[in-house]
């Protein structure tokens, strides 16, 4: 059972080096997503402190971006280790805050984590180019700087891993960063500051504000800010390029999605299973990698009968719960939204084989639940296709042969990941080449990528050019100098040259 505080929490921003109380009269209660209980209040930044978070960062940006970047390293090294020891005490933080289960927290914390490993390669990640000799004792070399004050807009449903896919690599390149998390569970990233200042992170490199729109839009707008990274919505990452690109800044912009994933009939029904019922339910389907929609090719059409029972025998639960599959929706707003998705797909002619709207769960009346939730008959036109759900809905539509399933997903604006389940090469090869989808799995239903690659979401799933982490993240985060070099080696004057020929 998820305790009670007497007291909701006030949660402090991270300004100018210090946790502070918000001078704010605007504040948002976060709930348990199980219970409904405040657990705690979050601030909307006043518009002083703002400005003080942003003239803070651009202060300790002087000093940041001369230090040597073996010590930038050592930081991220103490603080990965920092975070592997607290990592089941930040998952506790996690999964009482979203709803998520104990097991789900975790993950949570430790894709985060990775970036974290990644980050503490930054020397190497850095490296510029050099050529000798582009010319008569001329030598060329690329160097990369950060940029300035960098800030990052984050999303409810990865409170850890999604603050760690920016601040990290961003103040590893030399930048200082200003981190708005999401206003409805801001307890992990407040922790994961606590902790990024325990690991010897000089004060006022980050900084952590909170708030909605208006604090967004003074990020935006602000001059001082160099580069934004955004993960949310379709529509918020639409505004957050459009206003961001209008201000002049680098803006990446990480939306939502819709997944698919292709079964083949020479797929092992069993696996097929297996990985689809975790990748559409788990985590109440609010993952931006679940899969939403099973295309099921020639036979294996006759395997929804199985995928129903399976998808019956989970069920959600508290965080604590270990029998628990998944937990509640983050909020009441969250799962009114998926039930009234749910209704509209049976007015719109889908057939509704389990319906989770009704979902209870003992002891917990108020919780967000929504239980499994499977329809088949999809067509593209309805709400239930076109839409993002975010909750625990699984939708099956058919399709004759490879090629067919290729031409539908394709047709979908969205393409942060796919995948196929075949055991066939030349199909999955075909698949692979073929889809307009940034992430492919082979026989992996979410294929997030390791932080040495970058996490590449296509079409209406990203806004931007270079992506998080990995190299390009490198790339995003600093500027390139490209320098020209000659030395003299006696004081005999070389000739005029009236070209821009390199001799
Ligand atoms: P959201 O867009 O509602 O909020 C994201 C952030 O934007 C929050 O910090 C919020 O305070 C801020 N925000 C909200 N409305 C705003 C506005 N009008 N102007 C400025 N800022 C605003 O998203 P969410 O509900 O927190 O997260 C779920 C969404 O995020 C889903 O669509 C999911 O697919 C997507 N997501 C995408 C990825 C990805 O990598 N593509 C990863 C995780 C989540």
């Amino acid at each position: 059972m998820t305790a009670k505080p007497a007291t909701p929490v006030q949660v402090p921003q991270l300004i100018d080096g210090e946790f502070r109380q918000s001078q704010s009269s605007d504040w948002i209660d976060v709930t348990d997503p199980a219970t409904q209980a405040v657990i705690a209040r979050v601030p909307c930044a006043t518009e002083a402190e703002m400005a003080l978070a942003i003239e803070s960062a651009k202060e300790a940006f002087k000093t940041w971006r001369n230090t040597p970047v073996p010590t930038r390293a050592r930081l991220m090294l103490k603080y990965q280790e920092l975070l592997k020891a607290h990592h089941d005490e930040l998952a506790t933080i996690l999964a009482k805050e979203t709803g998520k289960t104990f097991e789900d927290a975790k993950g949570d914390v430790w894709r985060g984590i990775e970036v974290v490993e990644h980050a503490a390669n930054i020397p190497s990640l850095l490296m510029g180019e050099t050529v000798e000799n582009v010319a008569t004792n001329i030598d060329s070399y690329s160097i990369t700087q950060p940029l300035g004050v960098c800030a990052g807009i984050t999303p409810f449903n990865f409170p850890a891993m999604i603050p760690l896919w920016m601040f990290p690599l961003a103040i590893a390149c030399g930048n200082t960063f200003i981190l708005k998390p999401s206003e409805q569970d801001p307890l992990t990233p407040t922790r994961l500051a606590e902790l990024f200042l325990e690991a010897g992170a000089p004060k006022n490199v980050l900084q952590v504000v909170h708030g909605r729109k208006q604090q967004v839009d003074t990020l935006l707008t602000h001059p001082d800010i160099k580069a934004i990274s955004f993960v949310g919505s379709v529509p918020v990452g639409q505004y957050i390029y459009t206003t961001g690109t209008a201000h002049m800044k680098r803006v990446q912009a990480f939306a939502g999605a819709k997944n698919h994933m292709v079964v083949m009939p020479d797929a092992n029904k069993q696996q097929v299973i297996n990985n689809i019922v975790g990748a559409s339910v788990g985590a109440a389907g609010q993952r931006c990698m679940a899969i939403s929609v099973a295309v099921l090719v020639g036979d294996a059409k006759d395997w929804i009968n199985d995928i129903k029972q399976t998808l019956e025998s989970v069920r959600p639960g508290v965080w604590n719960d270990p029998k628990a599959a998944f937990g509640p929706l983050i909020s009441p707003q969250a799962r009114n939204r998926v039930l009234k998705l749910i209704e509209q797909g049976k007015a719109e002619g889908a057939t509704c084989l389990i319906d989770g709207a009704a979902c209870v769960v003992e002891g917990f009346p108020d919780g967000n639940w929504v239980g499994p939730t499977l329809f088949s008959n999809v067509t593209p036109e309805m709400s239930i296709y076109r839409e993002e759900i975010f909750g625990p809905v699984l939708c099956i539509v058919t399709m004759d042969t490879l090629e067919d399933a290729i031409e539908f997903i394709n047709n979908h604006p969205c393409g942060n990941g796919t995948s196929i389940f075949t055991a066939s090469g030349a199909a999955a090869r075909k698949y692979q080449h073929e889809i307009e989808v940034g992430q492919v799995g082979i026989n992996v239903p979410i294929p997030v990528p390791l932080p040495f690659f970058s996490f590449t979401g296509w079409k209406a799933s990203f806004y931007g050019d270079q992506h998080a982490y990995g190299k390009q993240a490198v790339r995003f985060y600093t500027e390139t100098k490209t320098v020209t070099a000659r030395w003299f080696d006696s004081d005999i004057p070389s000739g005029l040259n009236m070209t821009i020929h390199l001799k």
